[in-house]
């Protein structure tokens, strides 16, 4: 079987999951007792956070572990519009081709009186500092745009967005959740004053990730109960599932550079192969996306047939996102950078990780290759188009 839908999660790394079951047999303390089991705990616990700082450029206590990116999202967002309420700010501007954590998180927010401006993105799905710059007022209590775009690979300018909200003091929030562990990143360089990570996207475990959020930034905790977490978010720490996640975190950002120049190559080798599919177009830019990360939509041909069909010769992919597979609705980031209804039917995502291969890269060109042209054999849509009646999109 070749995995490589890594976007939607990735296998735990075998050091990761051996520190997750040593922790569960041997560190079963709770942090906040006094006894010494307890601060055998609370010692793994503060290893932990310390080894997530270092890989993001902040300190300790900037470190709140929470459930996932999710949870870090909602949690952000909400912290910073609360803030922003108390002096009177309303607006949030962040951007169309965000994940749902975000989208769904501000929607709610709507109905609470904000004003949520959602800007648009250039044909790959990204927006500048300028629209950003452009659409402060005075009013506006947050900016949040993703880090890099899980369906498309985009990675935005945030180091430049950063430097606007700094300028103009506006809070930034960035969903790093498919950045990190795959491109770096640097808080302080890039004016980072919250960020949302989640374990299981570079080979953590599922159900815990990070809120970064800079020392003075108010926060505002989604669960009532103990002080866990200096008080911003109760509940006992999963704490297993966070050293797990501090050494997954820890291995990707020590094999970053490595792992990324050997996924450029393969993720290049993809692009080229699948761009020789007639009627075929990238989705985002040909450099300036994520190393792991391939996005097509195929003209006349259906995603979920495709995804079926791949999957019966042993690839495992996405169309896009995985919360909206399944559902008929196409991809808002699609929709966004300016695909139809009907080609942003046809999509498929490759994202790889540092366990996919050249070999496989060939097996799933010849594989896709072929399936796209026996997908297009039964479309009436497509026949119509060979036969000159109806014009091809691409
Ligand atoms: C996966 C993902 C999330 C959600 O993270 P969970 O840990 O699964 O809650 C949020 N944002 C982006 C960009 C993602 O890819």
């Amino acid at each position: 079987m070749i995995y490589i839908d890594n976007a939607a999660t990735t296998p735990v790394s075998p050091l990761a999951a051996k520190a997750v079951s040593e922790c569960m047999t041997s560190i079963f303390g709770n942090p906040s007792s006094l006894h010494s089991a307890g601060q055998r705990a609370a010692q793994v616990l503060f290893e932990a956070r310390q080894t997530v700082a270092q890989c993001l450029g902040c300190t300790a206590r900037e470190i709140y572990f929470t459930s996932g990116g999710s949870e870090a999202d909602n949690q952000a967002i909400r912290s910073a519009a609360h803030a922003g309420k108390k002096k009177n700010k309303l607006h949030i501007i962040s951007a169309k081709t965000e994940h749902h954590a975000v989208l769904r998180t501000l929607e709610r927010l709507k109905t609470e009186g904000f004003d949520v401006q959602l800007l648009d993105t250039d044909e790959n799905g990204a927006v500048t500092a300028q629209q950003v710059r452009d659409a402060i007022t005075d009013e506006t209590c947050l900016v949040t745009v993703m880090y890099a775009n899980n369906e498309i690979g985009t990675v935005n300018p945030i180091a430049d967005i950063g430097a606007v909200c700094r300028e103009k003091g506006v809070p930034f929030h960035t969903d790093a959740v498919q950045a990190s562990g795959h491109i770096p990143i640097d808080v302080q360089k890039d004016s980072i004053d919250m960020l949302s990570l989640s374990a299981h996207k570079f080979h953590g475990p599922k159900g815990v990730g990070v809120l970064f959020a800079r020392k003075g930034t108010a926060l505002e905790s989604l669960i009532d109960g103990g002080a866990q977490e200096r008080g911003k978010r109760a509940g006992t720490e999963n704490i297993p599932a966070i050293v797990g996640m501090a050494q997954a975190l820890k291995e990707s950002c020590g094999e970053m550079d490595s792992i990324a120049a050997q996924q450029i190559a393969i993720r290049d080798r993809l692009i080229e192969g699948l761009a020789r599919i007639p009627h075929s177009a990238l989705n985002g830019y040909r450099q300036k996306r994520l190393p792991n990360n391939v996005s097509f939509c195929f003209e006349d041909v259906e995603g979920e047939s495709l995804l079926m069909m791949l999957d019966e010769k042993g690839i495992c992919a996405s169309s896009g996102s995985a919360c909206t597979s399944g559902s008929l609705e196409p991809s808002h980031v699609l929709l966004a950078i300016g695909r139809t209804r009907e080609t942003a039917q046809g999509s498929l995502r490759l994202s790889l990780s540092k366990y996919n291969t050249m070999q496989e890269a060939e097996y799933i060109i010849q594989t896709v290759t072929q399936t796209v042209e026996y997908l297009r054999s039964f479309s009436p849509a497509w026949k119509d188009k060979v036969s000159g009646i109806k014009p091809y999109v691409f």
